[in-house]
């Protein structure tokens, strides 16, 4: 059955987006323009998100801590590169009250410049090192459309910033992220992503260089999901961070930064949702299973109790709707909202022993006798849909994945049906600039694998000798 609220996503897919958005109660707008409402079912996978990246950063030896708000002009354009980068999207604070500030004070689009005037402060020694920092906060960057958990004035992140010792060490870390952010991605969230290095024209402003997750989602446009930056020096000489080394002679830290925002969530709706709503991969769904009871038979209700009862025991997180709403209405209403797993019960099941399952990823129905663990059959049903999720988005990722050896080729796959598009470059800005002509097409990442495959010996572009493979797509 059709959700009527929600236009087909073959149909529109941008207003498919924003009605999912809005049927499972995830974000809305209010009177602050280019900002949104994350309501309790978004901000609740956020939550699960921060749960899971927040261990795995901690696993790795990192710890939180909180930074001002705002930053002094005088701090921000300290670094060239990276002032010149966030310039046109900052934010600024000019006065206190009715009182003019002495010197304005930008609200954070990102906290390097704060980050390295404190580790200025507190690093010493070679003993003081490494020092590995993460933030979870908000920052804003003006930006002019608004697009729910894509694109907003102010928007939820973590940042990571590290400091240490040699360039090797520092150089490490930005693959350790990078590959904790794979992970979460593909185990988690069910989203496979490609990883790679982003050009010299996409790296982040003032980085040496910039790791990155990339996606690809239902409608075939890419989404770059989380970065890595490896600095070097860059910062930490004109913000003179520097420390004792072990020759006893003073030298600058060596250091990188990673992050990953409330952007996922709306790669996750774009990867795995439907014409009838939300669908979430049990690993983060903040509700994995709803029982519903069905009429009003005390017996009924009683065994639906004891069934919740022994999934929450095992560490399934469901729950009982036993509203006076009619079983068809939940039904839908659960559909939407992207419940795993629902278990319908009603009086005929229970004189035959037996629930009903029914999968939010495929639709079907599984009959369960309530003489085996039904723990055990719901457990296996959770891990059956998140990697159906996975290998569903994989295989959709992979035969939206294209080859093209000269622009016509690649005109005509992003204009009709587009997707990832690998493509030898020379390694020359002037080309990238040339294939953003075709629907605004960008050098998604150098990927670390598939290098070998042999696509063509020349540019794409210009047909001169290519240097490298680069994975092309039109991008959110
Ligand atoms: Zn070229």
């Amino acid at each position: 059955m059709k959700n009527k609220a929600i236009t087909s996503r073959d149909v529109d897919f941008a207003k498919w987006y924003d009605d999912v958005v809005r049927a499972a109660k995830l974000a809305t707008y209010s009177s602050v323009k280019g900002c949104v409402i994350i309501e309790p079912n978004g901000y609740a996978i956020w939550e699960n998100i921060q749960k899971v990246l927040d261990n795995m950063f901690k696993e790795t030896g990192h710890r939180n801590l909180y930074m001002p708000l705002f930053i002094p002009e005088s701090l921000l354009n300290r670094e060239k590169e990276h002032v010149e980068g966030f310039a046109p999207e900052v934010a600024w604070v000019t006065h206190g009250g009715s009182k003019e500030l002495e010197e304005r004070m930008c609200v954070r689009p990102t906290s390097e410049t704060l980050f390295c005037e404190y580790y200025a402060n507190t690093i010493h020694s070679y003993r003081d090192l490494p020092m590995l920092y993460n933030q979870w906060c908000n920052v804003v960057r003006w930006e002019k459309e608004t697009r729910p958990f894509l694109r907003s004035r102010e928007f939820l992140w973590q940042e990571g910033h590290t400091m240490h010792e040699t360039a090797r060490e520092a150089e490490a870390e930005t693959l350790q992220m990078l590959n904790i952010y794979k992970k979460f991605f593909e185990d988690y969230l069910a989203i496979p992503v490609i990883v790679g290095k982003k050009t010299e024209k996409e790296k982040f402003a003032g980085a040496e260089y910039t790791y990155t997750v990339e996606a690809l989602m239902y409608n075939g446009v890419s989404l770059q999901s989380g970065t890595s930056h490896y600095f070097g020096q860059k910062f930490s000489i004109p913000f003179d961070v520097k420390f004792t080394n072990r020759n006893n002679e003073l030298e600058n830290t060596y250091q990188t930064s990673w992050g990953v925002s409330t952007r996922m969530i709306g790669g996750l709706i774009m990867v795995h949702s439907d014409d009838n709503g939300l669908v979430l991969p049990p690993k983060i769904a903040p509700r994995q299973v709803v029982i519903i009871p069905i009429g009003t038979d005390e017996n009924v209700l009683n065994k639906a109790k004891d069934i919740n009862a022994s999934l929450q025991r095992s560490g399934i997180i469901s729950f009982i709707d036993d509203s006076e709403k009619s079983p068809g209405f939940k039904f839908a209403e659960h559909e939407t909202n992207g419940i795993p797993v629902r278990i319908e019960i009603g009086p005929k099941d229970l004189d035959a022993g037996q629930v009903v399952l029914a999968r939010r990823d495929t639709g079907e129905k599984i009959t369960a006798s309530l003489e085996d663990s039904l723990v055990g059959v719901v457990q296996e049903l959770l891990d059956r849909i998140q990697n159906n999720l996975f290998e569903t988005a994989r295989k959709r990722r992979d035969a939206q994945t294209y080859t093209a050896t000269s622009m016509e080729e690649v005109k005509e796959i992003m204009e009709n049906h587009p997707g990832f598009v690998k493509a030898m470059w020379c390694g020359d800005e002037a080309c990238e600039l040339k294939m953003k002509e075709i629907r605004g097409t960008k050098s998604r990442c150098i990927p670390f694998e598939d290098q070998q495959e042999h696509i063509s010996d020349s540019c794409v572009c210009c047909g001169k000798k290519a240097k490298t493979m680069v994975i092309w797509g039109i991008q959110y």
